[in-house]
């Protein structure tokens, strides 16, 4: 596996499968004519990477998201359950990954966060700080006696028992070349990440957004995005930004490895993948 240089750091794409959605009811709203120069995105499914991503710099190792690991859901998952050996294939062991940050608290993020053993639940990454935001953190931990939340139970709050667990608030630096990046709407702590290194730039978007066509048409909350606002406007903040400083764009759930840039053809705004 052949990581993407950032001046010093190196990025790693991996990946926990993928999963399908109908894309009518992600992006409700829309109409066909919306989608028209997208060619990509004719069907009524569209396919979706869970990609997690290692920063591999000269002082720190950290994994950004977990995945959708073993947890019990319902959403259509074609293939699952890959990041450790992916994480194996990218040459980085668990033991290995001094940070483990999450962009939101959604399921798809943190499912890796605890392995369940003989011996009882345990953190997957043993050596590993977590971060997550502390507005996420609020919200989420209060919505965890529901079902549908249950995970946090399971995957997050485990962490903050061991003391393991950091809340971050705004722009907090991770190590020496990545600092949080808020992006706020999907959930309303949701941080992207800048990457800084020798004058190059990239951002991983987290799930700011979860499409190649959202790069121009940034206004396309889906329904995930708990404030439609805010996302649309944290989406556009974050694809000027890239755009501007000429920075790779590192998406999750974009097609694997989910690495492109930002190019403008007849005045639209195109996400090119690397070749
Ligand atoms: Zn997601």
């Amino acid at each position: 596996m052949i990581p993407v240089q950032v001046g010093k750091a190196n990025i790693y794409s991996v990946s926990d499968g993928n999963m399908t959605f109908s894309r009518d009811t992600f992006f409700n709203g829309l109409s066909q004519d919306d989608w028209k120069s997208y060619s990509d995105y004719q069907g009524s499914e569209f396919a979706m990477n869970v990609g997690s991503f290692i920063i591999s710099t000269h002082e720190s190792t950290v994994l950004v998201d977990t995945g959708l690991g073993k947890l019990d859901h319902q959403i259509k998952q074609p293939t699952r359950e890959t990041l450790l050996p992916e994480i194996n294939e990218a040459g980085f062991s668990p033991e290995d990954v001094d940070t483990v940050f999450i962009t939101h608290l959604h399921l798809d993020h943190v499912g890796t966060n605890m392995t369940d053993t003989p011996s009882g639940w345990i953190p997957t990454f043993p050596n590993a700080r977590y971060m997550v935001s502390r507005e996420d953190w609020s919200l989420f931990t209060r919505l965890s006696n529901s079902e549908a939340f249950s995970y946090i139970k399971q995957q997050v709050q485990p962490l903050m028992d061991k003391g393991i667990l950091e809340l971050f608030d705004g722009e907090t630096k991770v190590s020496g070349e990545i600092t949080t990046l808020p992006t706020p709407g999907h959930t309303p702590g949701h941080s992207s990440l800048l990457i800084s290194s020798e004058g190059q730039k990239a951002v991983i978007v987290g799930d700011a957004a979860h499409i190649p066509p959202q790069a121009q048409e940034t206004q396309w909350s889906p329904s995930p995005d708990r404030d439609k606002e805010l996302s649309a406007k944290s989406r556009a903040m974050v694809m000027d930004l890239i755009e501007r400083e000429h920075a790779l764009l590192a998406s999750g759930h974009f097609p694997s490895p989910g690495f492109g840039n930002l190019v403008r053809v007849e005045s639209k705004r195109l996400y090119v993948p690397l070749s």
